[in-house]
């Protein structure tokens, strides 16, 4: 007689550590626990470290179910696909398995997303009734990141952003098209798109409430969407729909999947993307100034701020003392804090030194004197007595994370005569 024992709550979180592998939570997904498809073994693999706006935390990462109705062409939980283990928790036994390993010191956080079964609307109210019994029962204040079903209702996504310190609406694609193309039954105005537009509504219908950011993911390359794609939707999110983050997650394939034969997406073009949101959410920058090529997609080789600057800078260079804030910061090695630097010593007198900009630059920066360069920029005395920016030669790039390289090489510090990128 084959007598089978059922896998007790740890065990089933161990092995639902293939979650992880495909949901980015934090602000820096690209250092995030990275590794094959495979069905994980331990708790420890389901525990990742992610950057969340209150620190880096260790966050378990689970599903509710890992069965799913439906059949994303990418997805390694789609339905029918026999190599993935399903497995189901109930509310009760989740919130109890994470309040286990959170009194337990082992996490402090945790994402939760799940397959699709018997429907959105019951999906996501048994999401919202697992995060309830983490805070009303077990009296959890800590970060709890929650996943919105698609075409979920009103009320349902209320209460996952009174619950949640970050809720993911994942549009997959940049438009419908592509959507149909990764993710046959998704729709993607009424089904995603709306509820991006529904969770802005709420938080300005409710704006004295503390309620969760809205973030949201697409995946790279698998079926032709373009960079211009991606960032001109992108930047609407975060102009009309408040949206705190996208993430692009490069297409890998997966076995037994109708993609398991496409290429996988080369890291460096998730890296650029990140760049170019960067500089579309924080410096100021429109979609129309990015360096798209006739394909609709970024150079690979170059950092967007850094092609932007070689087509135009070349032939006329910034001058620092003229330029208002957002010019300098279109100077590659210049970010935010580099151009408030530059502001403050200009209101301090006139810059006709490198010397002149040591002093609030050096304090500034000093943290971050030893960082690996990302680029370039010099500041290079001018004959008229102002200082200008222009361009030395090039530096290799080294991709490190998805902090954008406008964003690490203004960590810079002047060293001799050169705004050196930090
Ligand atoms: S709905 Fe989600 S879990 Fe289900 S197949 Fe699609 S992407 Fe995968």
């Amino acid at each position: 007689m084959l007598v089978q024992t059922l896998p007790d709550t740890m065990t089933k979180l161990a092995q639902m550590g293939d979650a992880t592998i495909y949901e980015p939570a934090g602000d820096q997904p690209q250092q995030e626990h990275r590794r094959g498809a495979y069905q994980s073994r331990s708790l420890a693999e389901c525990i990742t470290n992610v950057s969340t706006p209150k620190g880096s935390l260790p966050i378990v990462k689970t599903m509710l179910t890992t069965a799913c109705e439906r059949n994303c062409y990418y997805c390694p939980f789609r339905a029918g696909r026999s190599k993935m283990k399903r497995l189901t928790f109930s509310p009760d036994e989740l919130a109890q398995g994470f309040d286990t390993l959170q009194r337990a010191g082992q996490v402090e956080g945790m994402f939760l997303s799940s397959g699709i079964i018997k429907g959105s609307v019951t999906t996501q109210d048994k999401i919202i009734d697992t995060a309830e019994i983490v805070r009303n029962r077990y009296n959890y204040r800590g970060y709890i990141h929650l996943k919105v079903m698609p075409g979920v209702e009103y009320e349902q996504l209320y209460r996952l952003m009174q619950l949640a310190d970050r809720v993911s609406v994942n549009l997959e694609g940049p438009t419908q098209e592509r959507l149909d193309a990764l993710a046959p039954k998704k729709d993607f105005q009424r089904e995603l798109l709306s509820m991006l537009q529904l969770a802005e509504q709420i938080r300005r219908t409710h704006p004295y409430e503390k309620l969760a950011g809205t973030v949201t993911q697409f995946v790279v390359g698998a079926v032709g969407d373009t960079d211009q794609e991606l960032l001109s939707l992108s930047n609407r999110l975060y102009r009309q729909y408040g949206l705190t983050r996208a993430y692009y997650s490069g297409f890998s394939p997966v076995i037994q999947t109708p993609f398991e034969n496409l290429p996988a997406t080369d890291p460096l073009r998730e890296h650029r993307l990140y760049q170019a949101s960067f500089l579309l959410r924080d410096y100021g920058w429109r979609v129309e100034d990015l360096p798209f090529m006739s394909d609709g997609n970024m150079q690979l080789e170059l950092d967007p701020k850094r092609a932007w600057a070689e087509r135009y800078l070349r032939e006329a260079p910034i001058d620092i003392m003229k330029a208002s804030r957002n010019q300098l910061l279109r100077i590659p090695g210049i970010g935010p804090v580099g151009a408030d630097a530059i502001l403050r010593a200009r209101r301090r007198g006139r810059l006709t030194e490198l010397s002149h900009l040591r002093q609030p630059t050096t304090v500034i920066f000093g943290r971050t004197l030893d960082a690996t360069p990302t680029g370039t920029c010099s500041l290079t005395n001018s004959n008229h007595g102002a200082l200008i920016c222009g361009f030395p030669q090039r530096k290799t790039f080294q991709p490190r994370s998805d902090t954008p390289s406008c964003r690490s090489t203004t960590l810079a510090s002047i060293k001799g005569n050169k705004f050196n990128s930090g």
